[in-house]
């Protein structure tokens, strides 16, 4: 039985209509778009779970904010009405803007990794991995076992492995770990959280180890409420109480604000010292790719939606409602016996397409394979987190096999109601009740070096 269906703490004012192709005009949209979801045109999306990142809905107040945005080059006062929210929220002694996630990591990052050194994660989201890689480290993921399981239902399902990340750091030498990155919640494990406890113990042994400690910040207010709802004693703690402990663990945030913060653009560098000499390193940096350090990449306005939106982001109203549009669709994948990497994760369903095309080997890409069968039966834009992703061994060449072969359905923020999670539901179990006819996978035809999946070419394989 579907649990019932929270109800939308807010209501509609404005509307974006959408329409949906028919099935034949989507079998050739797909194919000009050589079966990469990415070349696909919006306008062609009837529903779009591509990613949860930017795709959010602003609120009145945030559009309010956008006309009081103060443009000044210099000491705009929406940057100081942004690092007012942002000291508040995470209790750190400075906060700097950047125009998305990546450039946070782009700028931070630097300063820590150099080649020869390692970074390790509970698991590296691929821009991540590839700015450790671009800084000339190398990326180790350590996520528990039980994560690789997507059967297997566990609390904080996402938290990082601490004994093994013990031994690889004794193995590689403390010295060669330029960096931890704990990635709330687990994106590439499946949205799934990290418990405060799995927080205290990794900081633990950063400590020790003398290693620092950053949080991949992009989905922390949908991790502090899985903390309030299942780590036992947060029950009565607000989700701001709850937010400031887990940062009080690490030295320092990178942010995608895209995504928690729910604005359609923005990132955040946060440093939990403010008399630390990191931060006048991250301010050049900021100066010499993003722009001077009061606007980072971002409009006046951006600066001002951003610090709106990093309070109702932690609204617990809010996110009890969004925590419900998973369970919901959650409950309707469970009552049509779908596998996904449960329990569901805080932005999306990651649904087993090594399940439902067991016929399919990992290097013809399963979870491209469901992700396009999805756009044909319903105009469901989705994307894959598997070995497609995950692309070739940097030093090898060689592709590589992922732990899990996940077709992604990523939720915007305040976009879709109840009749359109039923859709995605009943397209699912359409593919999965004709998946058998489906004999091959894809092959790529051309493929840039680094984070290809946005832009590789693919073919169906034939007989
Ligand atoms: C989205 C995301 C990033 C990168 O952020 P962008 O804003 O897309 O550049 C980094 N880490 C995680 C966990 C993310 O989800």
């Amino acid at each position: 039985m579907a649990v019932k269906y929270i109800p939308e703490p807010f209501r509609i004012k404005m509307v974006e209509p959408i329409k949906m192709l028919t099935r034949e005009e989507r079998k050739q949209k797909i194919k000009e778009a050589n079966y990469n979801l990415f070349n696909l045109k919006g306008e062609d999306v009837y529903i779009d779970l591509l990613t949860d990142s930017g795709t959010n809905a602003m609120s009145d107040r945030q559009w309010g904010g956008v006309m009081h945005g103060d443009e000044a080059y210099a000491g705009s006062s929406s940057y100081f009405k942004l690092v007012e929210a942002g000291k508040d929220i995470f209790n750190y002694g400075y906060i700097q803007p950047v125009h998305q996630g990546r450039a946070a990591e782009k700028v931070l990052f630097p300063t820590f990794l150099t080649k020869g050194k390692f970074a390790i994660s509970n698991m590296f989201f691929d821009t991540t991995r590839a700015h450790v890689e671009l800084a000339g480290a190398r990326a180790i993921d350590c996520v528990i076992e039980e994560a690789k399981n997507p059967s297997h239902r566990c609390k904080f399902k996402g938290n990082m492995d601490v004994k093994k990340m013990e031994e690889i750091i004794l193995e590689k030498g403390a010295e060669n770990i330029g960096l931890v990155v704990m990635t709330i919640t687990n994106n590439s494990a499946g949205g799934q959280p990290v418990s405060m406890a799995n927080l205290r113990e990794t900081a633990i042994i950063c400590k020790k180890y003398n290693i620092p400690f950053n949080i991949d910040a992009a989905r922390y207010a949908e991790n502090a409420y899985f903390i309030k709802r299942d780590e036992e004693g947060y029950q009565d703690k607000s989700i701001k109480q709850i937010i400031r402990e887990m940062f009080s663990y690490a030295d320092m945030f990178t942010m995608s604000a895209k995504k928690d913060t729910i604005v359609n653009m923005g990132g955040l560098i946060g440093v939990k010292d403010a008399e630390s000499p990191l931060i006048l390193k991250i301010k050049a940096n900021c100066i010499s790719y993003e722009g001077f350090f009061t606007y980072g990449g971002l409009s006046g306005r951006d600066l001002e939606a951003l610090a709106i939106g990093l309070y109702e982001g932690i609204d617990e109203d809010y996110l009890r409602y969004r925590n419900g549009q998973m369970e919901y669709l959650a409950s309707r994948l469970d009552d049509a016996g779908i596998i996904y990497q449960a329990p569901i994760g805080g932005h999306g369903a990651f649904i087993d397409a090594k399940a439902i095309f067991p016929q399919i080997p990992y290097y013809e890409f399963p979870g491209q394979v469901l992700a396009i069968e999805l756009y044909i039966e319903a105009g469901i834009r989705t994307c894959d987190i598997g070995s497609y992703m995950l692309g070739n061994d940097p030093d090898t060449k060689e592709q590589l096999q992922a732990d899990f072969e996940f077709t992604r359905l990523a939720i915007p923020r305040r976009v879709y109601t109840q009749a359109h999670f039923d859709i995605m539901a009943d397209a699912i179990i359409a593919v999965r009740d004709r998946a058998h006819e489906i004999k091959h996978g894809y092959k790529i035809t051309w493929e840039p070096p680094i984070l290809r999946h946005f832009q590789a070419l693919l073919a169906p394989i034939e007989e």
